[in-house]
């Protein structure tokens, strides 16, 4: 088989890139190595920057998100045993979109199906290869039958632990991480969020975030030490341990409800440099992960396919291999901020071990100048609701 640009990988990143491309007339396919069904269980981010629903919008997969996402102005700040609210589109003119992974991906699929692009799932031994030369190429086996796939360009889509960034040599690659020394125990219910907002809390027992993916679904998380175990977590004592770390008003008007699946995520933030390795570009969590407070992952997985599908459109259309060229340099910039932003909050909300009732006092001091500086206050919305591509 032969095809312009072999993506690897089925998540949001490789399949908003693949519908753009489509819809630009340059022929793909997307591999994975799970089934559809697989991918549309996975629970993951649910806050979309306006960048990254203008992207879905692009794809003309917004249709559904449009009517079912909920556009949300503002976040809260709870510490001190205080809401403190963060204007977001009074302090910036945009607002952000909670809609849920699940669905994205989901749009993502449909379209991709009604517009006739080619998907290959269950796909093992996908291997990435030549893309140092001119004539890359992806192999793969598929019931036991291997195939090829020829083509101009491979987009590594396939995540962290995908084969893409492994395939690169070590000495061509630098890579920067930051492992934080605790997770989030999360969990998803169906019960009415506790506030029409997202609440991110500080507390001396640990971060909580109180998030939703529906007016009638919400996502709670809090901090946990990493060696926790979620077996040991009724849903219960889940919601004792959230209600604690929460303001009176909140934790009184929480509505409970059994969770339909809970979880522990590691935190992590890692850069993987460049993003280009001759025809082979990374794109989304296989170059970098950041840790969710914050709520970068999935919309960096965006940014990064407006860069390189602006560079390939260029490419099919004008002859030029200018944005191509500035791929890597384009995305790592903005990558690199939102890293720093990512950073920033996990580092003033969560408790560390190290820090005693001192990190306490000092995150407390700068959550007070933050919610009490309007210029501080801006600085937090205009990157909580994304930086400009
Ligand atoms: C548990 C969890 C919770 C998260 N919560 C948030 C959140 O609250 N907010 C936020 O912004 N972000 C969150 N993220 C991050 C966000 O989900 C990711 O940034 C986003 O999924 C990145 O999309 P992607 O397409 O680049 O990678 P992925 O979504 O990881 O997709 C990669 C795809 O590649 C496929 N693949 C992997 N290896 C291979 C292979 N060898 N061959 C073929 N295919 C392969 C995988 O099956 C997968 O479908 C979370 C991530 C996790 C894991």
């Amino acid at each position: 088989m032969r095809t312009k640009v072999a993506i690897i990988g089925s998540g949001p990143s490789g399949l908003l890139l693949g519908q753009l491309l489509t819809n630009a007339g340059i022929d793909n396919v997307i591999l994975d190595r799970v089934s559809r069904e697989y991918i549309l269980g996975r629970v993951r981010a649910g806050v979309l920057e306006e960048g990254t629903v203008g992207l879905i919008d692009r794809a003309g997969a917004g249709e559904r998100m449009h009517r079912e996402g909920l556009p949300h102005d503002g976040v809260s700040l709870a510490f001190d045993g205080r809401d403190h609210r963060i204007d977001l589109l009074g302090l910036s003119g945009k607002r952000v979109m909670v809609y849920g992974q699940t669905e994205v991906t989901h749009d993502l699929m449909d379209r991709r199906r009604q517009t006739g692009g080619l998907s290959i799932h269950d796909a093992e031994h996908v291997a990435p290869h030549d893309f140092d030369s001119g004539a890359p190429y992806v192999t793969y086996t598929k019931d036991g039958v291997a195939h090829r796939i020829d083509c101009d360009f491979i987009a590594g889509c396939d995540g962290f632990h995908g084969v893409s960034r492994r395939a690169v040599p070590d000495a061509a690659l630098t890579t920067y991480e930051r492992i934080y020394p605790f997770g989030w125990l999360g969990i998803l219910a169906d019960v009415p969020p506790v506030s029409h907002e997202l609440i991110y809390a500080n507390h001396p027992r640990g971060f909580a975030l109180c998030s939703q993916r529906s007016a009638s679904r919400s996502r709670y998380y809090i901090q946990c030490p990493l060696d926790e175990n979620v077996a040991d977590w009724s849903d219960d004592r889940f919601y004792d341990e959230l209600r604690r770390r929460l303001p009176a008003e909140h934790a009184q008007a929480m509505v409970t409800g059994p969770s339909f699946e809970k979880s522990i995520a590691p935190l992590r933030s890692f850069v993987a440099e460049p993003m280009r390795f001759g025809r082979m570009f990374l794109v989304g969590d296989a170059a970098h992960i950041v840790p969710p407070t914050g709520a970068k992952g999935l919309n960096l997985a965006a940014s990064d396919v407006h860069y390189l599908f602006a560079g390939l459109e260029e490419y099919y259309g004008d002859r030029s291999a200018a944005g191509i060229d500035a791929y890597s340099e384009r995305a790592l910039k903005r990558v690199w901020r939102a890293v720093r932003f990512s950073w920033s909050m996990t580092t003033m909300l969560h408790r560390f071990p190290d820090t005693g009732e001192f990190g306490q006092k000092i995150q407390e001091a700068e959550l007070d100048y933050l919610v009490s500086s309007t210029a501080a206050s801006t600085a937090l919305a205009e990157n909580y609701v994304g930086l400009p591509y």
